[in-house]
């Protein structure tokens, strides 16, 4: 335990945090994007507000600053190949990247959210933080719900991978 602090060190450091993993989503001038996302928390009841730190060079950080709405999809251990697609700078552009993704519109912004999830938020953008190479999006949520995979387990990222809950205990 020497303590030092370096990028990779704090890579290493919070690995060891799981969470879960979302797709954020939004729909600006007729455009739809999606990108991985796990860096979402609750933050308000009253009003209800979440958080997702975006950085600033995704396609998504700018679109969403244009669109000022976006949702999140909480994605199940069956979605393991959706949060990997929607991380890949591979993935094709626009609505291309939904095709084997089924998803609808959000019921307030019509930001996408893809059905085979557990849950839902919906969100304007009530707030900007620019913080280092991220900002941290502050969402008012304006409808919420869940999906056809409310039953299902949640897949986790941890330790720099993807895991089921069963496998993270086993991991500790
Ligand atoms: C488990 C996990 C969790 C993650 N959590 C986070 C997180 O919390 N925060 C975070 O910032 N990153 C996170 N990432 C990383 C993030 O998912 C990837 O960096 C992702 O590729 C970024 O997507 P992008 O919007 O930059 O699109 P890109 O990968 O740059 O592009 C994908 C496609 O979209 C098109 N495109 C991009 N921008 C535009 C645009 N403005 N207009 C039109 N088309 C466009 C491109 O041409 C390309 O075809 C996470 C990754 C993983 C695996």
């Amino acid at each position: 335990m020497n303590g030092s602090i370096t990028p990779q060190a704090f890579r290493d450091t919070l690995s060891h945090y799981p969470s879960g993993v979302t797709v954020m989503a939004t729909a600006v001038d007729g455009l739809l994007h999606g990108m991985t996302a796990s860096s979402f928390t609750s933050l308000s009841l009253d009003p209800l507000r979440i958080l997702v730190c975006v950085a600033h060079r995704t396609g998504l950080h700018a679109l969403v600053l244009r669109s000022r709405t976006f949702a999140l999809t909480f994605l199940t251990e069956d979605q393991e190949a959706a949060s990997r697609w929607f991380a890949s700078p591979q993935r094709a552009g626009g609505a291309a990247q939904f095709r084997d993704h089924p998803w609808r519109p959000a019921p307030v912004t019509g930001s996408p959210v893809l059905v085979d999830g557990s849950a839902f938020v919906d969100c304007r953008l009530a707030d900007v933080h620019r913080q280092g190479d991220h900002s941290i999006f502050v969402g008012a949520v304006v409808a919420l719900g869940e999906l056809t995979g409310h039953d299902r387990p949640p897949l986790i990222h941890y330790r720099r991978d993807y895991r089921q809950l069963r496998a993270a205990e086993a991991a500790t």
